[in-house]
């Protein structure tokens, strides 16, 4: 029989986490951008799109007509996390 391990640091069941907060909605604005930000600083650089061609993604999204509250309306992304990651892609091939 194979023995079931949790995913504590000793392989004992790891405590349950809570979600302090689940909606974005009840994000200030201040935190809502410093969770963004740590978002972004936790992935692995190699998944991180470069630094010239994030700011290029973000300018081309607010000059779009589908841009709302950081949000793409195509998609219902947030533009930040999605321009981010090396493989996030526009829904209309715009970058
Ligand atoms: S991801 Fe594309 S469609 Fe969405 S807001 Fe940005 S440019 Fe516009």
């Amino acid at each position: 029989m194979a023995e079931t391990r949790g995913n504590g640091p000793g392989g004992e069941p790891a405590a349950k986490r809570r979600c302090r907060r689940c909606l974005q909605e009840e994000f200030d604005q201040e935190t809502y951008i410093r969770t963004l930000k740590e978002h972004i600083e936790r992935t692995p650089a190699r998944e991180r799109t470069p630094e010239a061609d994030y700011a290029r993604r973000l300018e081309t999204c607010k000059a779009c007509n589908f841009l709302e509250a950081g949000t793409c309306m195509a998609c219902g992304c947030y533009v930040e996390l999605r321009a981010a990651s090396r493989r996030g892609r526009c829904p209309y091939k715009k970058w």
